[in-house]
């Protein structure tokens, strides 16, 4: 148990977003619940741009151990946020997992980017594809 509680001091120290949810850096915080908190990107892409993260650590997806449904409510209350405060059109979310899908700061978060009507900025629908294999091949191997 002493193990587990000092890995985890270990861990918590050394990450940037676990020093933002303690309070010894500073942020723009514009929402936050039990679970999590939400703070504006030091570097947005679009006006509005807000991080929504867990307070506990949690490294990404594939380690969140519930922390996707624990930031949930927040998530969708932020997202309503950004669209009522600022007059969104619409809302992106983006989540990185892992260093090769872009992921910078190993804290699980979301992005929540603020989208409006002709913006020109990324769909999703307009990204060159990267499939490796027939669709068949793939359900193949995620069920069989
Ligand atoms: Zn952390």
């Amino acid at each position: 148990m002493i193990v587990a509680s000092l890995r985890w001091r270990t861990v918590s120290d050394a990450c940037l977003f676990c020093s933002i949810v303690a309070g010894d850096l500073p942020a723009s915080v514009v929402a936050g619940d039990d679970a999590a908190i939400a703070f504006l990107d030091i570097n947005p892409l679009t006006t509005g741009h807000t991080l929504v993260v867990p307070r506990r650590h949690v490294t990404d997806l594939l380690d969140a151990d519930g922390a996707v449904a624990e930031v949930s409510p927040l998530l969708e209350s932020t997202g309503r946020l950004l669209v009522d405060r600022l007059g969104a059109d619409g809302i992106n979310v983006f989540q990185a997992s892992r260093a090769p899908a872009g992921q910078t700061v190993f804290h699980l978060h979301f992005h929540l980017l603020p989208r409006w009507s002709g913006d020109g900025m990324l769909n999703v629908h307009s990204i060159r594809t990267q499939v490796r294999e027939d669709r068949d091949t793939t359900f193949a191997r995620l069920t069989g």
